[in-house]
């Protein structure tokens, strides 16, 4: 067998035919012989061929991670060493820059401009913390009479990081970078549909010197290979980026060991347009909170509430934009929209717009698949605006993971507020109005983990990024990060000239 030890840990072109898993520094093939195609989304055909991996894989990478935990020296480098080596994956990410993004684009027919923002941002990821592990320390406490208490930052151990294919660059970076920064062991196990860039980062480590065992990546089934990896014992924290069904399950599974865990879960967010907000920015801003990435984002602003004396020129701006939408050639720069990642989601997107159609509501625009030549194997859908909804309906209250906005009116700032924070959801908001103070009250009452003002964007390295509610916990993205990678060690000592003898005997 090849290793990447043997080629100096020189990384493999970015684009092939077949894919490998990778274990303990090494390009394998999985133990049982599985292999499976991933599809092209934009097309339909074959991207490419992947190892699929087994429980017996697994196992292996679970036996690396604790071997290069344990008995390695990544957790003991000094910290200037481990962040060159974060900044060293920066680099030869920032070198193969448009191979990432044409492979990421590849494996999940997304647009050439969420790709680029997404790849340039798991660039960034490794940079930010490449600086703040370097800050990330321990404390010297105050503490009565002659004792003294110093704390410092442990790494928490072996850690699962589970993702999804929505972003599978940019969760993958999410994960591995703080928890390599912080001296943890990583399996990543990225989504069965988009393995591919999540396989060229882990070779991208191991090409940039992290030590073999470190970072592991073995793409699989949820139900087996995720599963066992979360029930397993010699696994210490579970960091999980995908549904809310599985993260209850997972939390619930992962409970028997006390793992630690953290969830990046759904949502279905809250974009409300007040009644003073400059209405052709709070249209432009709310097309991206909502077709960005094909509506397949966390934190798509889905559910849009917009004041009833600006409804209907908001509604007609935004119906006018939303058909001037693009799809198509995700390679082309003025493609907007992209496809959706398989025919299973496009169902369920499509099963909500129905339902919601049944329930009375009416589709403005869009409501069903996209035909477009050239790509007629692929799995698109029309860039979609709902009207006459309430919170009854499925379509209001569950994530549709698609390109579908629901709209709705309200009175008064009391109203928008009630609306936006009726959902067991709470990652994203967004609000559009020209009134600071107004801004100010309404997103300290908002539920959710991220508040976006006048604003469209949601992600940027250093700024917390998490929900509340059954949206998950835990924040990534930020600092506060770190300590979710880490175990505080509290050692109290005494130096006091006299010997302590509490019982004084
Ligand atoms: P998913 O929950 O179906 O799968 C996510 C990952 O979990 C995949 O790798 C999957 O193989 C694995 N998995 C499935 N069953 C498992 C099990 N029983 N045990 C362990 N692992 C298992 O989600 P998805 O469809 O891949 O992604 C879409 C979801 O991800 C949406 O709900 C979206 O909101 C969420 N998401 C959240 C964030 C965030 O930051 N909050 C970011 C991106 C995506």
């Amino acid at each position: 067998m090849e290793t990447l030890k043997e080629q100096k840990f020189a990384a493999l072109d970015t684009k092939r035919e077949f894919y490998q898993l990778i274990i303990n520094g090494e390009r394998k093939d999985s133990l049982n012989g599985g292999v499976y195609t991933v599809i092209n989304p934009a097309t339909g055909e074959k991207a490419a061929e992947v190892s699929k991996a087994s429980i017996e894989d697994a196992e292996e990478a679970v036996r690396a991670a604790r071997n290069a935990f344990d008995h390695g020296n990544w957790r003991h480098f000094p910290v200037n060493k481990r962040s060159r080596t974060l900044n060293k994956i920066a680099g030869i990410m920032r070198s193969r820059f448009n191979e990432l993004v044409e492979l990421e684009i590849l494996n999940t027919g997304k647009s050439l401009a969420a790709a680029q923002g997404q790849v340039m941002q798991a660039i960034e990821d490794f940079e930010f913390y490449a600086g703040a592990i370097v800050g990330h320390r321990g404390a010297v406490n105050s503490m009565p009479g002659s004792f003294q208490n110093v704390t410092e930052k442990e790494p928490v151990g072996v850690c699962a990081q589970i993702i999804p294919w929505n972003y599978p660059l940019m969760m993958a970076a999410w994960k591995i970078a703080p928890a390599i920064a912080a001296g943890c062991s990583v399996i990543v196990k990225p989504a069965s549909p988009t393995p591919l860039t999540a396989l060229v980062l882990g070779e991208i480590c191991m090409e940039a010197g992290v030590p073999a065992g470190v970072v592991n990546v073995v793409p699989g089934a949820g139900s087996d290979v995720g599963n066992f990896l979360v029930e397993h014992r010699d696994v210490d924290k579970v960091a999980f980026t995908g549904s809310t069904a599985i993260g209850k399950d997972i939390m619930a599974k992962a409970s028997q060991t006390l793992k630690r865990v953290t969830l990046e879960l759904g949502g279905k967010s809250p974009n409300i347009i007040f009644e003073d907000a400059d209405i052709d920015a709070a249209v432009d801003g709310s097309l991206f909170g909502i077709f960005y990435n094909s509506g397949q984002s966390c934190e798509a602003r889905s559910r849009l509430y917009v004041h009833e004396h600006v409804y209907d020129e908001f509604i007609a701006k935004f119906i006018e934009k939303t058909k001037r939408l693009k799809l198509g050639n995700p390679f082309s720069k003025d493609t907007h929209v992209g496809a959706i990642i398989n025919r299973d989601q496009l169902n369920v997107i499509d099963g909500y717009v129905k339902s919601a159609v049944a329930d009375g509501a009416t589709v403005l625009t869009g409501g069903k698949e996209a035909k477009i030549d050239g790509y007629e194997n692929g799995f698109w859908y029309e860039p979609t605006v709902i009207i006459n909804v309430n919170h009854e309906m499925e379509a209001v209250k569950e994530e549709i993971f698609g390109p579908v906005a629901v709209v709705m009116e309200f009175k008064d700032e009391k109203e928008a507020i009630h609306l936006a924070n009726d959902s067991q959801y709470g990652l994203g908001s967004a609000l559009w109005t020209k009134d600071h103070a107004r801004a100010t009250r309404v997103s300290k009452q908002i539920e959710a983990g991220i508040v976006m003002i006048n604003c469209p964007f949601s992600a940027f390295p250093g700024t917390p990024f998490g929900g509340y509610k059954q949206s998950g916990f835990g924040r990534e993205l930020c600092i506060e990060t770190l300590d979710l990678y880490t175990e505080t060690k509290s050692m109290i000592s005494y130096y006091g000239s006299r010997p302590l003898n509490p019982f004084a005997l």
